[in-house]
This record gives structure tokens, sequence and C-alpha cells, in this order.
């Protein structure tokens, strides 16, 4: 395993390398639905943290703040439907908790049941300009002049979902598997006919999402739903840290090499408008997850990769590929 990184020893360990890094920024601290500016992860299965540096601070004992269940349990996701309570029962220990090194838990995903995943297509010009070219993305289908309104979105099955701790483990070795990297915005609250400008006040926060992809002529929820094939994390940075979601730099290499490289202010349809597309057609619950599309320069990842994901105010981050191909 490579040693990871929280993202402020990222930007300095890579200032002035071939892997830039991102300018850090102080934010305006704001409060939100969330109420809290924070770095939430859960880890090593059912523990909750907040990152602060290369630190996590365990919160666990906060989860108490979530209402006991019965069956049928909701279609949403606990945590982050219960967050703001958490949140403050968290706030009022944090001081008294247990402080572990972040490279010494392994991170799951920051929401653990979300009701669906939620997946923008053709949603930067540039990645539809190389779909039309690249033949090996696309197979066929025309996408000539085409964009997100005349695919809609599809989902991802939410058995898919891993942490940024766990690894890829890749499946048909005899195809191409696409890493896509993506901003991934979580929902808050539940959200029915959002309108764009209202749009944000729904989100609970941000993560960096991989939408693992193998190539072929199936429908995108086939073959983009295996096993391990939606990575999300490292964590969740709350809503209130990024005031503007449609203006984040993202990029990600593989073993080093550059692949991707973009600003999601290059989105077809921005963070607003897919929480507006989304909900006039059905209702987002809080802790669904929106990938929100994926820039130009898709590629292929074979058994043993190193994935490095970063997007602004959010993390860099390496996500491993297994070193063998899934049984
Ligand atoms: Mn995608």
């Amino acid at each position: 395993m490579l040693p990871q990184r929280s993202p402020d020893s990222a930007l300095v360990c890579h200032a002035g390398t071939r892997q830039h890094g991102y300018i850090a920024r102080r934010r305006k601290r704001a409060s939100n639905i969330v109420g809290e500016t924070m770095r939430i992860c859960r880890f090593n299965g059912n523990r909750l943290g907040l990152v602060e540096g290369d630190q996590i601070i365990d919160v666990t004992p906060a989860l108490e703040a979530i209402p006991a269940q019965h069956w049928p349990l909701p279609r949403y996701d606990l945590l982050i439907a219960n967050l703001p309570a958490v949140l403050a029962r968290a706030n009022a220990i944090k001081a008294t908790a247990p402080r572990l090194a972040l490279n010494s838990v392994l991170l799951n995903s920051p929401v653990a049941n979300p009701s669906k995943i939620v997946n923008a297509p053709i949603n930067y010009q540039k990645h539809i300009d190389e779909a039309v070219t690249d033949t090996g993305i696309a197979h066929g289908r025309d996408l000539k002049g085409k964009h997100i309104s005349d695919w809609g979105l599809f989902l991802k099955a939410s058995s898919a979902l891993i942490g940024f701790g766990e690894p890829v483990r890749l499946r048909k070795a005899d195809r191409r598997n696409d890493h896509e990297i993506e901003l991934a915005v979580i929902i808050g609250k539940e959200a029915n006919k959002v309108k764009a400008a209202d749009a944000l006040n729904y989100v609970a926060g941000y993560s960096i999402g991989l939408d693992m992809t193998i190539r072929g002529p199936e429908f995108q929820c086939f073959r983009k739903s295996v096993d391990t094939y939606a990575p999300m994390g490292p964590w969740m940075v709350t809503a209130d840290e990024i005031p503007n979601p449609n203006a984040l730099d993202l990029a990600i290499w593989v073993n080093g090499e550059a692949r991707q490289k973009s600003n999601t202010s290059q989105l077809v349809y921005n963070v607003n408008r897919l929480i507006e597309y989304a909900t006039e057609w059905y209702t987002l619950y809080p802790g669904d997850i929106i990938f929100t599309g994926t820039p130009e320069g898709v590629g292929p990842v074979k058994p043993g990769d190193t994935m490095t994901c970063e997007i602004q105010g959010i993390a860099r981050w390496d996500v491993h590929v297994a070193p063998e191909f899934a049984g």
C-alpha cells in the first residue's frame, strides 16, 4: 500500500512536482443544512470519524443520535438523514475523543446505504467528442450532436459502492475496464421537483467518485454496476466548504501518468441542473449520490494499477486496483 496523504499535506508534498497540487484556499464558513463544516468519514466498517489534517477523530458514539429503527427500514441513509444531530453530538465529544493516524485505518464509503447512485452520462463536451472518435468507448452508439438531454440519467447499483480504502476488483479481462473520475454529490434531504436556483440547498456534501466502467454494447446500468465499480471517498466534505461546486479542478493519474484533467465548469448540466433534472423524474433521498459525469481522458486500468484521484477542495487520494481479476 502506498502511503496516503491528507489533502493539506498532499498540496505540500506535490508542490513543484510534475503532479501539480491545487491551491489551498481558506473558505468562508457558512451554515448549511448540516450546520457544521467538517470532513466526515466512515472507517473500519462501522466507525465514524472527523478528518483533521493527517488524523481521524473517532466520534463513533455520536451515532447514538440516530433514532432506533424497525423493519421496514427507511429507503434513505440513516447517517446522512440525521447528520445535523450526529454532528452536533460529535462536536460535543470531539475534544476528548480518541485520535488515530489517517493512514492506519480502512476508509469505507462515507455513505453506507444510498437508495440510488444517479449517474450523468455524456456530460462534458470534450468527453462526448472523444467518444465519437474512439469507438472503444461508445461501441457504435451515435453521439454526434448529442448530450445528456438525449440520454437522460442512469443508475449504478448501490451494491457497487466501496470506499477509497478498498480495492477495485476488475472483471472481464477480455474487455476494456476504464476509469472515469467524477464529482460526487451527496443529497442531504428529500428532494422532489427542485428548481436549479434552489438545488444546492439540498446537498449535504461532496466526495470524489470513480465511475468504473466495462466498455461494451450492453446498457450502462449493467456494465457499470459490477461489485466495487463505484468507489467514493475518501470522505465527505460538507457543502458549506464548497460554495460553488461548478468551478472545481478535477484530475486523475494512473501509476503517475496524467489521464484526465478538467474543471466542473465544463459540465454540460452543472450540479444545480442535474438535481433539477433528476427530481423532475423521481425523488432523491438523504444519502442518494449523483455522479456528475466524467471529462475527457478516460482510459483503461489493469490489475495492480494505482489511480490517484484529486478534486479541488475535497482530497487527493489513491485508489488501488486489486492485483488479480475477481474470480
Ligand atoms: Mn461516468
